[in-house]
């Protein structure tokens, strides 16, 4: 099953370093931390989406193959960042807009694959930057980001 091991899966690895968006310091413990992404901004992203995806349809009116004029590549919205936050930056941790993470529950890299498989569920979830949130955290852990 386990190559390496006889009978358990390997040992999880040390708890990864978060660092704080906002005063960039490294957050211990992590439970004085969490992620979040603003449950507002997605729900504007998502309507400022709908109303590109209008433009571009109109712009390829009468057209076979779909295309997106340069000016609207330049004007699509972008989609919503998720943002790593100590207490001591924003002691209302999280707040009834927000979805957060506290992250002591993302202290290793199969806890973070555990949110990714998560949050693949919610269907706001491509709508937010995950994946930088990711490249930031490769960063934060000695890798390229
Ligand atoms: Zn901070």
């Amino acid at each position: 099953m386990y190559p390496d091991s006889t009978t358990s899966p390997p040992a999880p690895g040390p708890s990864l370093v978060w660092c704080c968006h906002s005063c960039g310091n490294s957050i211990s413990p992590l439970s004085a931390g969490y992620s979040q992404v603003d449950r507002r901004k997605i729900h504007a992203y998502e309507k400022a989406f709908a109303e590109w995806e209008r433009r571009v349809d109109e712009a390829n009116a009468g057209r076979r193959l779909q295309v997106i004029p340069g000016d609207l590549l330049l004007d699509a919205p972008m989609p919503v960042a998720w943002t790593v936050t100590c207490k001591a930056c924003d002691p209302a941790a999280g707040g009834g807009n927000h979805y957060w993470i506290s992250l002591d529950r993302a202290a290793t890299w199969p806890d973070v694959a555990e949110w990714t498989a998560h949050l693949l569920g919610k269907t706001w979830f491509v709508h937010t930057r995950w994946s930088q949130l990711l490249r930031d955290l490769i960063g934060w852990n000695g890798g390229a980001a």
